[in-house]
């Protein structure tokens, strides 16, 4: 028996399975999915096994064998299998990469394997003597012992069961249960049997004769019958209850006493949205729903009945968010609809949180799950809907390898189960626009909140005026009053502080000069707490400098504002508000999203200041006003998404106002209130913003007129990095057909990052069959001689930014 393993060897030159032979021993236990140890050169390394066969055109003689096994049971579906051979084309990267990135991060993590014994009647003798007067042993004790085929065989039948234990973080955690494993008759038997004052031990007895359940814990025998802790002891050692540490998923989203499951009757929108999707659903097509709704349109609402119909049809669901840590109402609402059929993945999970729901889908004890970009990979079998919300955010695509988009797999996945997906947006990412415009994709509106609130009324405030009147603060007088005005009321406010990338700088008054990193050519960010300055990029910190380096003028200071710059400022101007801040800072440790928001909900504060994280998903009832200090930062960023980000953000920030019954209002504060982006954003009208943009990007041919691929070359002697980019670029023009247009080479934006200088070149084209074949040949140019010489390379097929 042979089996094709892809290598964990991703420095190698050729992508592709190698064979192993299979010895004797392992033949029952390899399957496709599963992982295993192989040599290759003279290493032992990690491998998946991606097909079983029994010939193979290699001289067998040279043939190497698997040494060990890894997982007993696979641990990559066979769908996923094959998804990863697509991703792999689709995006360029090794498989090995594709195979990983599906993996929860615990089984890349070393951990051990236990075999515990369930049913010892069902084991032949000298497979239970291996454990002794033990119920646990570790699978090292089977493998040498040379039991594995019986191990895979109990296994199967569940007289066995595997457990992992991630060393790295955590344990899986238990509870102590008290079982009963003594017949009615024994138990019977032993009351009879029992001294005259032993009161408590009889009760309990004759307690236990009359439950159905045989498992409790000490507090049900404590409150149901009030044992103690002696009289169960004594049970024990009658060998009538037996004590188990069983095995409990540690618990992770903790809903209110006072939340309940709101059902609505859907507007007329919602439900002519709803029956398309359900008819896709129940004729088994995989049709790809762009849902664009305004913000509080009841899309969730959608989800939510898209998601129970697959649960009906005893099928499974997706559900993506752009980071779940960010919206734990989100979360709620799909605990509170489906319950213990949620599994929840993203980033503020530990290693052991995150395997542990990762098992209940693999085992399918759940139906749904709720989680960031990597959830899409999530195991389930038999998938009803894919939903993706927030469709145009940029955490969809993962930046590193493999370099894939969220969308895309889904997309892909609903081909395989026949099943549709639901692109959700307020504002659509143009591209998705695009494809249902074209019919691609099949568009639904809402175009009415679900409460027929109406939309808040926005006022775009010329910072430009405010200066020339002489106001040199960070809030315009317009914006000032209002804060004052909604304080009186003590109704709530948002006030969101732009930051994307480098807007807290130090920066020299006489001279101009702006610090930056030594190693990255960008901006440090200034940090109040003990008066750093930072690298966003590297973590190169040095302290705020006192006279500026090259003017030697003492007016340097830090510039730009940061949250706890504008709370400073809040205490002067409104010295009885009471201020939450969330940024960065404040939300280090884990659940502290869920704390701030959670004060904020609890109306323990009239003020939450922050950046980009209070964007998206709050929605509380007593916000009526939300202030945008500095529309700018985004509008000027080096990108050509530039504009469709600020509109996104704008409309984004305006949606958390006014949700509920109370009018909302928004003041944006710019310098720049003539921009289209900014205009448009005024009256959430996402369409004119749309063809606008449509137009400016057909001029410069951008997306979605034009695809774009991103080569990147790094290295650390910057004339070895431009002449390799030059090198990959003549090549591409050379090799590419003339539908492309090869741009380059130029250095990046950033040009240094972590002492690596960067060059770039652009790949724009309408169609272009032969990319993805001359992309692969660049890349085995690259990997079998520009890595020896320190190059990176890395491709980014539709990049989502080209800093
Ligand atoms: P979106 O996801 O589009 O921003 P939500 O689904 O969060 O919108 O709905 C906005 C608000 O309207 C929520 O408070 C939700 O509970 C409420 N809502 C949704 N659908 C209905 C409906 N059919 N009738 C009444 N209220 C609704
Ligand atoms: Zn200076
Ligand atoms: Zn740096």
């Amino acid at each position: 028996m042979i089996v094709e393993v892809i290598v964990d060897v991703s420095a190698y030159p050729i992508d592709r399975p190698f064979d192993y032979i299979v010895p004797e021993e392992l033949k029952d236990l390899v399957e496709r999915g599963s992982r295993v140890h192989v040599p290759f050169g003279n290493r032992k390394v990690q491998g998946f096994i991606t097909n079983i066969k029994e010939q193979t055109d290699i001289d067998t003689s040279k043939l190497k064998e698997v040494q060990s096994i890894i997982d007993v049971e696979p641990v990559v579906t066979e769908e996923l299998l094959q998804l990863s051979k697509w991703m792999t084309n689709k995006t360029l990267c090794y498989e090995i990469d594709a195979l990983q990135v599906m993996l929860p991060a615990a089984l890349r993590a070393s951990y051990k394997k236990n075999i515990k014994l369930i049913d010892s009647n069902a084991v032949d003798e000298s497979f239970l003597a291996l454990f002794g007067k033990k119920d646990t042993i570790t699978y090292e004790v089977i493998e040498k012992a040379g039991y594995l085929r019986q191990m895979k065989k109990y296994l199967t039948q569940g007289s066995v069961q595997l457990e992992t234990v991630i060393k790295q973080h955590v344990k899986a955690k238990t509870i102590t249960k008290y079982n009963v494993i003594a017949t009615k008759e024994y138990i019977q038997n032993q009351i009879s049997n029992l001294a005259k004052n032993a009161v408590k031990q009889r009760e309990l007895m004759e307690w236990l004769l009359i439950q159905e359940q045989d498992s409790f814990t000490m507090e049900e025998l404590k409150e149901t019958v009030n044992a103690n802790n002696n009289v169960v002891k004594a049970l024990i050692e009658k060998n009538i209850l037996a004590l188990e540490k069983a095995e409990v998923y540690r618990e992770i989203t903790t809903l209110e006493h006072h939340d309940t499951d709101h059902r609505f009757q859907l507007t007329e929108e919602q439900s002519v949205a709803l029956e398309k999707i359900n008819h896709a659903q129940n004729h088994a097509e995989n049709t790809t729903f762009l849902l664009h709704g305004i913000t509080g349109s009841g899309k969730t609402e959608i989800y939510l009945n898209a998601i129970e119909n697959s649960i009906l049809k005893g099928k499974q669901a997706i559900m993506l968010v752009p980071e779940i840590s960010l919206t734990p109402q989100m979360t709620r609402r799909f605990k509170l609809r489906f319950g213990d059929e949620v599994a929840v993945m993203h980033s503020g999970l530990s290693i052991g949180e995150k395997y542990d729901e990762w098992r209940k889908i693999w085992r399918g004890e759940v139906k749904v799950v709720v989680g960031a970009r990597s959830a899409i990979f999530a195991p389930f079998k038999d998938l009803g809907v894919i939903i993706l919300d927030e469709e145009h955010e940029s955490t969809y695509k993962q930046e590193d390898n493999p370099r894939y988009h969220a969308r895309d797999v889904a997309i892909w996945r609903s081909e395989f189960h026949k099943c549709p997906v639901i692109l959700g947006s307020a504002t659509p990412s143009l591209e998705s626009y695009a494809r249902a415009s074209k019919g691609v994709y099949s568009l639904l509106t809402l175009k009415a909140r679900a409460k027929e609130q109406a939309l808040p009324t926005v006022n775009v405030v010329d910072m430009r005026v405010e200066l020339k009147n002489g106001n040199r603060s960070m809030f315009s007088v317009e914006l000032a009053d209002a804060i004052r005005e909604k304080l009186d009321r003590k109704e709530q406010i948002v006030l969101f502080l732009n930051k994307r990338g480098f807007s807290s700088f130090v920066l020299c008054r006489d001279c101009g000069t702006v610090v930056e990193c030594k190693n990255c050519d960008i901006s440090l960010t200034y940090h109040r707490s003990g008066e750093q300055l930072k690298c966003h990029y590297c973590g190169h910190e040095e302290p705020v400098p006192s006279i500026c380096p090259e003017c030697a003028s003492e007016h340097i200071r830090f510039f730009g504002t940061g949250t706890q710059k504008v709370e400073e400022e809040i205490a002067k101007l409104f010295p009885f508000a009471r201020v939450i801040r969330m940024d960065v800072d404040t939300t280090r440790t884990k659940g502290s999203h869920e704390r701030i928001l959670k004060q904020f909900g609890d109306g323990e504060a009239d003020i939450l200041l922050g950046t980009q994280m209070i964007a998206k998903g709050l929605d509380f009832p007593n916000i009526t006003l939300v202030g945008v200090l500095n529309a700018d930062t985004t509008l000027h960023l080096a990108d050509f998404r530039a504009a469709e980000k600020t509109f996104q953000l704008m409309t984004q920030v305006s949606g958390r106002a006014g949700r509920h019954d109370k009018e909302g209002k928004v003041y944006i504060q710019t310098y720049t209130p003539e921009h289209y982006a900014i205009e448009l954003s005024k009256l959430q009208m996402y369409e004119p913003f749309y063809h606008k943009e449509m137009l400016v990007r057909k001029q410069y041919e951008y997306p979605p007129f034009y695809y774009l691929t991103l080569v990147q070359i790094t290295h650390e002697n910057v004339m070895l990095a431009s002449e390799y980019a030059k090198l990959a670029t003549d090549w591409l023009r050379a090799n590419l057909s003339e539908q492309s247009m090869v741009v380059g080479p130029t250095a990046c934006a950033i040009s240094k990052i972590q002492n690596r200088y960067r060059y770039q070149c652009l790949i724009k084209y309408k169609k272009e069959p032969i990319l993805i074949e001359k992309l692969q040949q660049l890349i085995k140019i690259y990997r079998t001689e520009w890595m020896k010489k320190g190059i990176i390379l890395s491709i980014d097929l539709d990049p989502s930014t080209i800093l």
